[in-house]
């Protein structure tokens, strides 16, 4: 049998148990800094434990708890890590309609910080171990858990942490994790991306230098801020080549195919990505959203964020520093990147600049042409027949990174309806009155049981 008994093929039967493993991990103030999951993760091994796992709470540092466990194949397919993590994002009880970490369940919906991102799958993927374990699947592969610390700081004191210091704890053949799988509504009908590659990160501290001098003599004075005032201009109206990756190509032939209205504007980025500007004007005409996406999935970017230089009123400074979020596509590395801002730099001059990178975080692009998703297009098509399945390109980044460059296959597999609206869902990450409905939650929930299922079982 692949979908449960009732008539729409939704385990409803879970219905208050993941509600409620939801509401209890939103409960968990978990912003991070300072993150504090452990109770978190000691709660969620406390639930596993009733079913009969055996869980290792792991932590990085004091507070920093990453949960793992496995349940147990025969060995004769591929192992899967279904990962996610238990820390997010700052939330000011102010702006919001509830209280942020109340675990409030209101019209049909559990509402909180981490409701989306990403305490649903969290509980989602708890649900899915405890089914397979509940009904005795035989599995094929071996299935691990890990709930994990620090997300949303980078990811040092987990995922990154937990694949360096217990390889064999947590490394596998295929990842489940976040950021992918919510239905973009095309042409009336559903198209799920899954998010199989992402965008790398090169945050870039660059420092003018000058000579200070005094403010009423700007003459006799080399200021450092107007030499960055340039430096922020080239850099900010930097545009980069537009480039079709692999997977951006997929996931336009995609929307092309399944939107008539888009279809003409579409197929000419792809004939033609040398006319992406013109092509995106046309389509913010028509999906203002899409069109930003897409533009984005294009090139490289480079935003200023920070600027910090000047001591006082009348010091005219000698020195001046600006932070620059750069994110290249797969197939560039940060060094690339550096190479190419230092290469736009050169006339603004460069023996009066210095570099320091911040953080970098190389792209990442898993295949498509897998069993794992061929399985998610199988079981999303008997769940919502006539959509379709994308793969995508996620501008931002996630801690599949550190289990591809480990080899893993990772998809980024989220699958919700639009209940909110696809753009109100994306705002909703990282902004006010984050909420996720009861039934995205049983609709996550049988997908991926029935994905896992069919995969290993
Ligand atoms: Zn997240």
């Amino acid at each position: 049998m692949l979908f449960g008994l009732c008539a729409d093929g939704l385990l409803w039967e879970v219905e208050d148990e993941v509600t409620g493993l939801l509401r209890d991990l939103i409960c968990f103030d978990t912003t991070n800094p300072p993150g504090n999951e452990t109770a978190a993760a000691e709660f969620l091994a406390d639930v596993l434990g009733k079913d009969g796992f055996e869980c290792e709470v792991l932590e990085s540092a004091p507070s920093r708890g990453n949960v793992v466990t496995r349940l147990g194949g025969c060995g004769e397919g591929p192992s899967l890590l279904l990962l996610s993590h238990l820390d997010v994002v700052a939330a000011d009880v102010r702006e919001w309609s509830v209280p942020p970490f109340g675990g409030v369940v209101r019209d049909g919906f559990v509402w909180g910080r981490g409701a989306l991102d990403m305490k649903s799958l969290t509980a989602v993927e708890v649900m899915v171990l405890k089914l397979l374990k509940r009904r005795g699947v035989r599995l094929r592969g071996d299935v691990v858990l890990a709930a994990t610390a620090d997300e949303e700081k980078g990811g040092g004191a987990g995922a990154e942490w937990l694949a360096n210091r217990f390889p064999e704890k947590v490394l596998a053949d295929y990842v489940v994790n976040e950021f992918g799988g919510p239905a973009l509504p095309v042409g009336g009908k559903n198209v799920f991306a899954v998010q199989t590659a992402e965008k790398g990160i090169l945050w870039l501290k660059v420092r003018a230098r000058g000579s200070p001098g005094h403010g009423s003599k700007p003459g006799c004075a080399d200021n450092a801020i107007l030499r960055m005032n340039r430096v922020v201009e080239r850099l900010g109206n930097y545009r980069g080549e537009d480039v079709l990756v692999p997977t951006v190509r997929q996931y336009l032939e995609v929307l092309a195919h399944e939107d008539r209205r888009l279809r003409p504007l579409l197929l000419r980025l792809l004939r033609e990505p040398a006319c992406a500007d013109a092509v995106l004007e046309k389509l913010a005409g028509v999906d203002r959203f899409l069109a930003e996406d897409v533009g984005a999935m294009l090139r490289v970017t480079v935003a200023p964020t920070m600027v910090r230089g000047g001591v006082k009123e009348n010091v005219i400074p000698s020195e001046c520093e600006a932070v620059f979020d750069c994110r290249f596509l797969p197939g560039q590395s940060s060094g690339d990147v550096l190479r190419l801002i230092k290469g736009l730099l050169r006339d603004v001059g460069l023996d009066r600049l210095e570099f320091e990178v911040v953080h970098a975080a190389e792209a990442s692009e898993s295949a498509v042409d897998t069993p794992l998703f061929r399985r998610i297009v199988e079981v999303l098509g008997g769940f919502d027949v006539g959509c379709s399945v994308a793969p995508f390109l996620l501008t931002g980044s996630t801690d599949s990174r550190f289990f591809r460059a480990r080899g893993s296959v990772c998809y980024g597999f989220q699958p919700f309806l639009a209940d909110a609206g696809y753009a109100e869902m994306w705002r909703m990450v990282h902004g006010v009155d984050e909420r996720v409905s009861v039934r995205n939650l049983v609709f996550a929930t049988s997908v991926l049981y029935n994905v896992v299922l069919r995969f290993l079982g």
